[in-house]
This record gives structure tokens, C-alpha cells and sequence, in this order.
């Protein structure tokens, strides 16, 4: 029996387990750092399967390891379940209409991707164990990805140490191994304390905090134009001073996220930001504090992992769709927009020059090492730093919809939502088996790690001292 065969055989057994509990979890829609619940049905569920649970590690309530095995090779799975704000909303509706009003909901697919990696980490130790291999398999239960890279925080306290692999996915609209390099990042709020008074009759004792933000955000507009094309950055004002024009706002303050291609240019554009802070505090006279809120790595791809499961990907064949589900897809893609859709032809075309199907694409596009796209930030950029790192996205949602939107969460319990989370299960546990049989490719990875650090090591962006945020409202 191939290695393919005897795991979807595992997978697909425990499918009603699986399914129920992604639909658990997106049922309960918890924020960043907040997944008690969600956190709690994972741990237990591969608790009762026999691996060993540590809860609340790196310090974080929600963050939690399982472990199976001894020795090399470590094989870790990173897992999410973390949601979003004000995204509630009615499942299998194709029209937006909250399930609760202004309540969380599932629009990145996060309670499939913790389901699904959990699933594949039970799977490839039941292969370890059936055909008597050495190593490891764990799982990491990774809160707050969304807005608060829980897995850098993580790495900073030394989690992932140890490990030897890691492994991961994420819900899309095509079948892919992930051929995407991301950009690193730094969030950091910027507070400005100035001095009330009558904005009319004593305007000369005032000291504007908004005149800071304003001024720091007009310098920041400015430096656009000298950092590099790939470096990003984006700012919201959080707190405007109040609704009084008569009055001189006494404190305001401004959020900024700022990206580079690498940790190092990251950390120039915010130096440079802070500068620019700085200027805006000494022009108004006003007092600055800056809050360092998160910062995450740029993700490190490693061919030799990417070469490993695009076989497990033509290997394991793509799913197949019912015409049910096939005409539920078309209902949701029939709401997005030509815009939305014209952007996702475009993603796909910059990686593939393969007809992508519509409506529920089960396409699947081989990656190769020169497929490069850079696309916003994530934390398993600092997993991919520590050791290698591979990740693939499936088909869960119609061809096209957006990720953070009612579409995403309405599609996020479809049954072709569950197919593909499942899909993605077998196509990770496939790899881990392919590295159990020949823990040699484990090295080669390793080395080729080693060759595009050049020598560095992984350094965590957030300093010490920094404490998790949860989200405020
Ligand atoms: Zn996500």
C-alpha cells in the first residue's frame, strides 16, 4: 500500500470527528489570544489520540504543544484557530446577513486550518508508528495569527526550538504548494500628549496632539517616495483626540504597520518612522510614547520542502465536487465583483499559465522555485526562519473570494469546505511520510535553510518584555 493510500484511509475514517470539530470552532468564533474554547477542543481532541498535551506555553493561555514519538526527525504541524471582528454571518447564505450582530466570525478559514493540520499530525504519526519509523510528530496550537503573530511570540520564548520541519497550510481557492515569499513586519503605536484649551479664545496654550499625528502621518506620506518599492507602510488613527473642534486635543494617537522584504528592512522604514515621530512631537510640542504592539519575519521558502509536496499533490490526485456543491460555489462566486474576480485570474496568472476552472476550482498549480509573489505578512515567517518550512493551499471556497469577508465565513462550512481542509490534511501528512521514510531530504532542507540565512540565525523581532495584544474594541 502507497504511503497515499494508507492515509487517506486514516483521514477519511475520522472525517465526521474532523468536520464536527471545524464547525465546533466556527461556531465559536474566538478573537486573538482569546481561543479558550477553541484552543481547549483541539488540545483535548489529539490529547485523547494519545499525544502528550503542554498547555498555555510560551506564556500564552491559548498557545499549546502535542507530542508523539521520540528523537529525530521532529516533525511539527502549526495549527490556527484564531477569527475576526464584526464578521458574523449566516452559513451557506449567499447574501450577507450576520448570524449575530457585530459578532466574530471565521473569514480566514483559521477553524479549518488548526482542524486540518491537527488531522494531518494524527495521520503521519499513525504512519510512523504503523510502519515502525523513528522521529517525532507534534503539533502546535498557534493562536492569534490575525493582527497579533502569536507564532512570533512563540518562536521569542523558543517553542519551536528543536524542530526539525514544519509543516502547515491555508485555506484558498486552488490547489497550490505555497511558492510565496512575505514581507516581514514591525506594528507600533504612536501616542501624542499635548495640552487642552479653548481652540478660539487661548489657542497659543494649546499644544495639539492631532497636529502631531497629522504632521508625523504627512511625514510618513513623504518617505513613501524613498524607501524601497517592496518595503510597505500603512497607518491607522486610533484615537482622534475627541469630537470638540473648539477644544485643542490634548492626546491623540496613531497606529502604524510597516513592511519590508526582510526583518532588517523592516526595521529601517520604522526607524525612519520613528524619526519622523519624533520631528512631529518636537514641531508641536507635544510628548511622544511609542508602543510596540508586534512584528513578525519575512517567510523563508525552501525548494526542497516545495519539491516534496508537489509530488504528494500529483500523487494524492485533486478532489472531486459533487454538482451540489459545484452549484452552491457558483451562488457565492455570482456575488463577488468583476474587480474581485478580475484580481484573483491576475494572482493566479502571475504563478501559472495554467486555465484556472471557475466557480470551485480544484486546479492545481505545481509551484516551481522561480514562482515568487510577495503578499502581506505572516508569523510562519518566523517558523520558516527557525527551520524549514513548507505550506500548501487548497480549494475551501469558491474561485475568487476574498479572504476576510462574509463570503469567506458563509462558505466556511460547506462540504467542499471540509473536502479541501481535508485534501490539505492528506497532502501534509504525505509529506511528513515521504520525510519519515527519507530523513536525508530533512538534511538537504536544512542545508539549503542554512545557505539563504548566509550564515545568520533567527533573530525574534519583537524585543523581550513585549506581551501579546489582544484586540481592543
Ligand atoms: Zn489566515
Amino acid at each position: 500500500m502507497s504511503h497515499q493510500s494508507f492515509l487517506t484511509e486514516q483521514i477519511q475514517q475520522n472525517r465526521d470527528a474532523y468536520e464536527q470539530l471545524a464547525k465546533h470552532i466556527w461556531n465559536t468564533p474566538e478573537l486573538r489570544f482569546e481561543e479558550e474554547q477553541s484552543a481547549k477542543l483541539l488540545a483535548d481532541y489529539i490529547q485523547a489520540e494519545g499525544f502528550t498535551v503542554e498547555r498555555g506555553i510560551a506564556g500564552i493561555s491559548t498557545a499549546f504543544r502535542a507530542r508523539f514519538g521520540s528523537g529525530s526527525p521532529v516533525i511539527g504541524f502549526l495549527g490556527e484557530f484564531d477569527a475576526l471582528s464584526d464578521l458574523s454571518q449566516i452559513e451557506n447564505q449567499p447574501s450577507p446577513e450576520p448570524k449575530e450582530a457585530g459578532g466574530n466570525g471565521h473569514g480566514c478559514g483559521h477553524h479549518m486550518l488548526g482542524t486540518g493540520a491537527m488531522a494531518a499530525a494524527i495521520a503521519a504519526r499513525d504512519y510512523m508508528v504503523e510502519n515502525g519509523l523513528p522521529g517525532t510528530i507534534e503539533f502546535y496550537g498557534c493562536p492569534g495569527e490575525e493582527g497579533g503573530s502569536g507564532k512570533t511570540f512563540m518562536a521569542r520564548e523558543g517553542a519551536f526550538d528543536g524542530i526539525d520541519t514544519a509543516i502547515t497550510w491555508h485555506p484558498g481557492y486552488y490547489n497550490t504548494v505555497w511558492a510565496y515569499e512575505t514581507l516581514a513586519n514591525y506594528q507600533v503605536s504612536f501616542r501624542f500628549q499635548g495640552k487642552a484649551s479653548h481652540a478660539a479664545a487661548s489657542p497659543h496654550l494649546g499644544r495639539s496632539a492631532l497636529d502631531a499625528v497629522e504632521l508625523m502621518n504627512i511625514g510618513a506620506n513623504y518617505l513613501r517616495e524613498h524607501i524601497e518599492e517592496t518595503s510597505r507602510l500603512h497607518y491607522a488613527i486610533t484615537n482622534t483626540g475627541g469630537v470638540s473642534p473648539n477644544v485643542v486635543q490634548a492626546e491623540a494617537e496613531v497606529l502604524y504597520l510597516m513592511r519590508g522584504m526582510t526583518v532588517k528592512k523592516a526595521k529601517e522604514v520604522y526607524e525612519r518612522v520613528q524619526k519622523i515621530a519624533e520631528g512631529a512631537a518636537l514641531m508641536t510640542e507635544t510628548k511622544l510614547e511609542m508602543t510596540f504592539e508586534k512584528a513578525c519575519s519575512n517567510f523563508v521558502r525552501n525548494h526542497t520542502l516545495e519539491d516534496v509536496m508537489n509530488k504528494e499533490m500529483l500523487a494524492f490526485g485533486e478532489p472531486d465536487y459533487t454538482d451540489e456543491e459545484k452549484q452552491l460555489a457558483k451562488q457565492f462566486y455570482d456575488t463577488l465583483s468583476e474587480s474581485e474576480i478580475q484580481n484573483a485570474i491576475d494572482e493566479v496568472r502571475k504563478i501559472s499559465t495554467n486555465d484556472v476552472a471557475h466557480d470551485l476550482a480544484a486546479t492545481t498549480i505545481p509551484s516551481t522555485p522561480d514562482m515568487k509573489r510577495l503578499s502581506g505578512s505572516t508569523d510562519v515567517g518566523d517558523v520558516s526562519t527557525i527551520a524549514p518550512t513548507v505550506q500548501c493551499y487548497t480549494t475551501c471556497y469558491a474561485f475568487g473570494t476574498p479572504f476576510h469577508t462574509w463570503q469567506m465565513v458563509a462558505q466556511g462550512k460547506t462540504s467542499y469546505a471540509m473536502t479541501g481542509m481535508l485534501y490539505a490534511a492528506e497532502l501534509m501528512s504525505g509529506t511528513a511520510a515521504e520525510l519519515l521514510e527519507n530523513p536525508d531530504l530533512i538534511d538537504q532542507a536544512k542545508e539549503e535553510l542554512h545557505q539563504r540565512l548566509d550564515g545568520t540565525h533567527y533573530e525574534c523581532p519583537i524585543p523581550p518584555g513585549i506581551e501579546p495584544s489582544k484586540l481592543q474594541n
